[in-house]
This record gives C-alpha cells, structure tokens and sequence, in this order.
C-alpha cells in the first residue's frame, strides 16, 4: 500500500483529529499533499472517515505556520527570529537559570494529546531526568483524567475495556455525556447500524443530541438530566437493579471483590439513592429512571459509552467509578457487545496517560513513590529520580502567581484558550520568567511566551497515537517538517542542552525503549504493529502477543473488580437568582477543540462560529429572539455571542461550544475541578443571559 519514493503515492497514517484513530491514506502528487481518503483497512475505521479527517488538513501547510524558531527577553518586546542552536541553549540557560535561582521544583512541563507516544515519552523524560522533578502534567488533565483515576480503582486499568467493534454485539447501549454523532463521528456511524439493527438506546444528557431523535435513531429513552447530577442518576441505576434483585449474581459473586460489594451495598440501597431522591435531584421522573435501569440490566449485552458529559465535573471521577459499579453488577464485563468505554476527545489522549504525562505517574500508570519502579528507570536513564509527586497543571498556575513557579515547556497546547478562568491563566502565565511554547502557530499562549519553538504537523513525522479503544497505530512521514525539525528531535534538543544527554536516531529507537520500561508494551515495536496490520492494541506483551481487544475477560490486574461508595455531593457552582441557568458545553462536526487546526482550512465549512442555545421559554423571559447577540455573565467573566433559540435544552440550561477564540468560552468557566484529578468543571457554569441591545 505505501509506495515511498514514486512520483505518485501514497502514505498510510492515523487521523490526528479524535480518539476514533481513523487509518488515513495521504495521497501525493511529488511532494505536494493532494488527497486524504480513509484507509480500507484501517482496524479502526474499516474505510470510513469523517469530514475533518478527509478535508481539515489544510493547516499543515497554512501561511500561519511558524517555521522558524524566535526568542525574546520580555513578552513586551518584538520576536527575534533565530537559529535552532541559539533557540534551544537560550532556552535551556533560562530553564536552568530559573532553577539556580529559585529551585528545582520551580520549572516543569505540559505535553500534548495531540503528539505522538514518542514525543511526550520524551517530554516527560526530560523533566525527571534533565529537570529533575514530577512537574510533568498533560492536557488530559482538563479531559479525561477522571477516567485515568476512576477504571485504575474500579477495574484495575487506566483504560476503556472494548475494541470499537465491540458495538455490533451490544443489546442495549447507554451514552452518557457524549454525543459520538459529532465528536466521534466513525464510531457514532457503527453505533447507529447496530441501532438500525434492533438494539436499544438510553441517553443521559442534559441536551437533545441528534442521536435522540433522528432518521437514523430513536432512543428508547431520553434522560435529560440538570447538568451536574450524573451521579445521582447512576447511583438510580444501581438502586433500582439491586432492589429489583435483577444484578448478575454470578459475575459478582466470582469476580468482584466482596468486602468492598458489601461496603458498596450498603450505600446503594441507601434511600438518598433512589430514584425518587434522584428524580428531586436531577429533574428526571422517578419511573423514567427505574425503566431505562431494568432495560440496562435484563436487556442482554448492555454497554456503556461516556465522555466529557461525565468527567469534566467536580465529581468526574466519581462517576466513572460509578459507571464501572454499574457495569460490574451486571456483569457487563469481558465479553463483546459490553464495557466500559469513555471515548475520548484527542487523538492520544490514551496515549499521552499512557507515557507517563501525569506529575505522579511513571510510563504505564506506576507511582513515583514506588521503589521498584524507580529503580527500574534510574537503572535505566542513569540519573537519580524524585520520588514526589510533582504539580499538576492547576497547581503551576497557582505556584505561577504565589511567585515559586518561573519557568514552563508548554507542548503543543494553548493553555490559555483551553483551560478554565482565562483571566486567572493569564496572571499565572505573566508571572512566568520563561515560557517555552511549541506549536504550529503563535497561538493565545505564545503572546507569553519568551522562546517559540516552531513543531510539526503530524503530517511531518513518524510515530504512534493510541486511541480510545488502547489501538496504537502509526503515523508516517508525508512531507518534511517545515521547520527543519520533529517535535520528538526538539525535546531532545532541549534535553541535551539542558545537560542529560539523549541521542536516538528515530522514533522507532523510542518506542523501543517505552517497550523495554513499560510491562503493558513489552511486546511493542514498529516491526511488531506492522505485522499486525498497522495497529495493535494494549497489552502488548508475551502474554497477549498479538494485543488485547476486550480486557478482563477472566481476571481484573489486581485480581477482583473494586466497588466504591460513589457518594452525590452537588457542585459548589450554584445558581441564584442573579446567576440563574446552567451553561453546559458541547462539540459540532466540523470544527475541533479551538479551531487551531479546522479553521485554518480553505473551505467555508470551517467557520461556524459558536452559538448559544437557549430554550423558547428562557428566550422570550429576556425578549432574546434567534440571531441576537447575548451577553452571558458569569461569576468570573463575560462573553457575547449569537443566540440561537432551540427546545434542543430543557428550560433552565443554556449551551454552547468552545470551538472560537473571539467567544472564547473559557472566559466564563470557573476554577470548580475534579475533587481527584483536579479535571476542571467545564461542564457546569451558572451564568445569567441578557440581550446586548445595538450591537
Ligand atoms: Fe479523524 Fe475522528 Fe473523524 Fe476519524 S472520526 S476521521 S479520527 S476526526
């Protein structure tokens, strides 16, 4: 299939758009990138790809790109363009100059979901090792950290359990704040033909996402639930099976832990969880909730999809524990058709967990504080390791503006669009003394930065993504880094002048490397997934050398499936009557996270701004009709934006998207997180809307 060399070919590749992972085939005339179809034998996407995987790759070449690295002494100052040589030393001697003054824990690290495996392997190998701390944290931190934490205590693993395909199995499918019709738009596609098929939907979302209601799908119930409460619902669930006495007490009683099922019953028959207190709770009628709970668990193979509908709330992590409760009483685990699967946003936000991105976790999810495990990789990387755990990214923020934090490596991520309470980004970034950021454009971020180190597309290099279902699949070359250099060949730059040499040649020797260190990738190498057809998913290892589709079919890695009390405790982000919606966020088809990469595309589909969706009722108590401007006041911030007045939200919620910096979203969120992963809230902001009138 890949033709390297000829005037006209062709290179397999992976989207880098969401965690679907679709095989692309990029197809060249010379040099010149002239076509994206997707590829037939893509595990993954079996020959299908949506309409930014096929058409938003325009970016790569855009005139936006910065090509060349730049430097500057204060953010005040213009950019001075200058050698790779003198980007990474100036660099380097800032990083280390931070550090003489101020210590050693005063400088870290964010990487990317958007890189590849080897790249953020080696970003946070140089903040252990050339650094010398844990201030390693990834953007999936404000995604689906919640995830990470939650399976790692219920089931054992930082991971979903299913392979994609798993879905055409299912009997009864529960989403949950998701809406895979627009974020994950392959798979939302493989869902609706098993839905065509006969098998049955239960929705939970605040929202009417098309998969409600369409020609293409109907859900046998809709639970529209106060955006906040998702673990009063799902604690209902659990209710409602265990008093119906209709739980698998088969799977329970042989691969559940039974101190902690004990412990756990005891709460879930608790009266706060029925689904009359839920039905108080989350605005949902108490029958409603017990029927879509008996079809969850007598309707055959029943599987759960969720996404940042769950985990980007203060009790994230609790409900992905919640879900995985649920799915264990009834023993919907291990076999195709069930499982748990949080899908995710990025491309490799799997990956990125994975390599060991977390302040408090080496490369496959091992602590720092683990003996053994350090030992392993100061054997390995010759250097002595810091047994603490280092910042995550809210705590550098706060360190940045308390004056102990000074430097930051920030890897393709813009931070200050992405991340809550823009305005207290700002102050943590204006106090940094060098910001390194390094990115495909000047992006809100850099107009902080000291240094600017131009990366490449995933276009421009080699390497692996791993997507939702743990499938590692390659990406390759298919045109020359713009700007001389791969983002893993920068890192290794900056790590060498920083003093703790790394010399591979290739990502390759990288990936070699992850394998020899990391139990789950043992059996991982280039040569490896080529002879498993260009993917393969984790464990990987000679205990399942050909990978793992579906996960703890006969066992759990600590042995017995874990319950945890998953306890309702509502937001501290209330509303009153001066703040009193819910504003809620979502995603569309064509556009993607910030819109860096989609609106840098020549096709006008791109360039859907960001609306707001408000119910009629809601509407005509303000005299805000379609297409007026809105502003929406929070307790942090103000934006405006155009109204759009749809029944598509219950009254009482509002929504929107977060897709263009001129509305920018973040403005309004607050700094209310994940109580365990510090994930923030994005989810839920209580805001007032009023019609800007003559604007
Ligand atoms: Fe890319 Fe996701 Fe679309 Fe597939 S579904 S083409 S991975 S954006």
């Amino acid at each position: 299939v890949i033709e390297m060399g000829q005037p006209n070919h062709a290179v397999i590749t992976t989207c880098a758009y969401c965690g679907v992972g679709c095989g692309l085939k990029a197809e060249l005339k010379g040099e010149e990138l002239v076509r994206m179809t997707p590829w037939k034998d893509g595990k993954a996407n079996e020959g299908h790809a949506c309409v930014k995987g096929r058409f938003a790759w325009g970016y790569a070449t855009h005139s936006d790109r910065i090509t060349t690295p730049m430097i500057r002494s204060s953010i005040n100052e213009p950019w001075r363009q200058v050698s790779w040589e003198e980007a990474i030393n100036y660099a380097a001697s800032e990083i280390k100059r931070i550090q003489a003054k101020y210590g050693q824990n005063s400088v870290g690290a964010i990487s990317s979901s958007r890189c590849s495996n080897e790249e953020v392997y080696l970003v946070q190998k140089t903040v252990r090792a050339a650094m010398g701390n844990n201030n390693i944290d990834t953007c999936a931190r404000v995604c689906h950290s919640p995830t990470g934490f939650g399976l790692k205590q219920t089931l054992g693993e930082s991971a979903g359990t299913q392979t994609f395909e798993s879905v055409a199995d299912s009997d009864v499918i529960l989403i949950i704040g998701a809406n895979p019709t627009d974020a994950h738009p392959v798979f939302g596609s493989r869902l609706k033909k098993r839905l065509r098929q006969g098998a049955k939907l239960i929705v939970i979302d605040p929202r009417t996402i098309s998969l409600v209601s369409t020609a293409h799908a109907k859900a046998d119930y809709h639970l529209p639930l106060t955006p906040g409460t998702n673990v009063a619902m799902l604690n209902a669930f659990a209710h409602t099976i265990i008093s119906e006495n209709i739980q698998n007490k088969a799977f329970i009683a042989e691969r559940c832990d039974s101190e902690t099922f004990k412990e756990w019953l005891e709460f879930v028959l608790l009266d706060e969880n029925s689904p009359e207190s839920a039905a108080t709770i989350t605005g949902v009628p108490a029958q409603t909730i017990r029927e879509a709970a008996r079809l969850f668990a007598t309707g055959g193979k029943a599987a759960i999809y969720y996404g940042l509908g769950v985990t980007e709330h203060s009790q994230g992590s609790t409900a992905v524990m919640a879900i995985a409760n649920l799915a264990m009483i009834t023993g919907n685990i291990g076999l195709s058709g069930v499982g748990v699967n949080p899908l995710r946003g990025q491309n490799n936000v799997q990956g990125s967990c994975d390599m060991g991105s977390f302040p408090h976790e080496f490369p496959g999810y091992r602590h720092v504080s683990d003996t053994a495990t350090r030992n392993q990789f100061e054997q390995a990387w010759e250097v002595k390791l810091d047994a603490n755990p280092g910042l995550r990214i809210p705590n550098m923020f706060n360190a940045a503006i308390s004056g102990s934090f000074k430097g930051l490596y920030c890897q393709g991520e813009d931070i200050l669009q992405s991340d809550p309470n823009t305005q207290h980004v700002e102050a943590a970034l204006a106090n940094l003394e060098c910001l390194i950021v390094q990115d495909l454009f000047l992006n809100e971020t850099a107009k902080y930065a000291h240094v600017f180190l131009p990366g490449a597309s995933f276009l421009e290099k080699d390497g692996t993504f791993t997507n939702a279902e743990r499938r590692i699949s390659r990406i390759r070359k298919v045109m020359r880094p713009k700007s001389g250099m791969a983002d893993w060949e920068i890192t290794q730059a900056l790590s060498n002048a920083l003093g703790y040499p790394m010399q591979y040649e290739s990502p390759s020797d990288i990936m070699d490397e992850i394998a020899r260190l990391t139990p789950t990738f043992a059996s991982i190498s280039y040569a490896h997934i080529e002879k498993m057809g260009g993917s393969v998913q984790w464990p990987c290892n000679p205990q399942n050398p050909e990978g793992t589709p579906i996960m703890h079919i006969e066992s759990f890695p600590h042995g017995k499936g874990t319950f945890v009390p998953t306890k309702y405790i509502p937001t501290n982000e209330r509303t009153n009557k001066r703040f009193p919606l819910i504003l809620t966020t979502g995603r569309i088809l064509t556009q993607y996270n910030v819109g860096a990469q989609t609106r840098r595309t020549s096709n006008t589909v791109w360039h859907e701004e960001d609306l707001l969706e408000i119910h009629p009722h809601d509407a005509s108590d303000r005299g805000v009709e379609d297409n007026d401007i809105v502003q929406i006041t929070s307790r942090v911030g103000q934006i405006a934006m155009k109204a759009k007045v749809s029944t598509r939200v219950q009254p009482g919620v509002v929504y929107t998207t977060f897709h263009h910096p001129v509305s920018g979203s973040n403005v309004i969120t607050t700094d209310n997180a994940d109580w365990a992963t510090s994930c923030p809230e994005y989810k839920v902001t209580a805001v007032q809307i009023s019609k800007v009138e003559n604007y």
